[in-house]
C-alpha cells in the first residue's frame, strides 16, 4: 500500500475506534445517570415533582386495574407507550431509554395513589432528575402513560 493510501486507512481507524469508545463511554454515563435518576425518583419524597393537572374521573380504571395486576398486560402497555414516546421529536437519549418498564411502573404507581385519593385537581409525579417539566424525557414519559389511560 502506498505511504498516504496507509495513512488514510489509519485515519478511517482511528476515527472508527474514537466512535466506538465515544458510544461506549455514553452508554457507561447513561447506565449510571439511569440508576442515578432511580435511586432519586425513590426517595420520599423525591427531590422534584412533576405536577400536572389530574381528575382521576377521567382515568380508565379497569384498564389502569389490569395493567396493575396483570404483568403480560403491563408489559403490553409498557412497549405502546414506549413507542408514543419514541415518536416525541428531539428527545435526547437518556434514563427512559435505558429501561422504559421502571418509569412505566413509577407513572402507574402514581396514577393508581392519586386515583385512590379521588384527586380532581393535580397529580405529582416523582422525578430524581430535574425540574425541566416540559422537557425532561422522564416527564414526557410520565405524559405519555398518563394519556394511555385516560378514558376515550
Ligand atoms: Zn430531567
Amino acid at each position: 500500500m502506498h505511504f498516504t493510501k496507509t495513512l488514510g486507512f489509519c485515519k478511517d481507524l482511528e476515527t472508527k475506534y474514537k466512535e466506538k469508545l465515544y458510544r461506549m463511554n455514553n452508554k457507561v454515563i447513561l447506565n449510571l445517570l439511569f440508576k442515578t435518576h432511580v435511586k432519586q425518583t425513590s426517595i420520599n419524597p423525591p427531590p422534584f415533582l412533576y405536577k400536572v393537572p389530574f381528575d382521576y374521573e377521567t382515568i380508565n380504571a379497569d384498564i389502569l386495574n389490569k395493567v396493575l395486576t396483570n404483568n403480560n398486560i403491563f408489559n403490553i402497555f409498557c412497549k405502546k407507550c414506549y413507542e408514543e414516546f419514541l415518536k416525541i421529536p428531539n428527545i435526547t437519549e437518556g434514563s427512559v431509554h435505558i429501561n422504559p418498564y421502571v418509569w412505566t411502573n413509577f407513572a402507574v404507581q402514581t396514577i393508581k395513589s392519586f386515583c385512590e385519593k379521588q384527586e380532581k385537581n393535580e397529580i405529582a409525579f416523582p422525578n430524581g432528575c430535574c425540574n425541566m417539566s416540559s422537557t425532561c424525557s422522564i416527564n414526557l414519559y410520565y405524559n405519555v402513560v398518563l394519556n394511555a389511560l385516560k378514558k376515550l
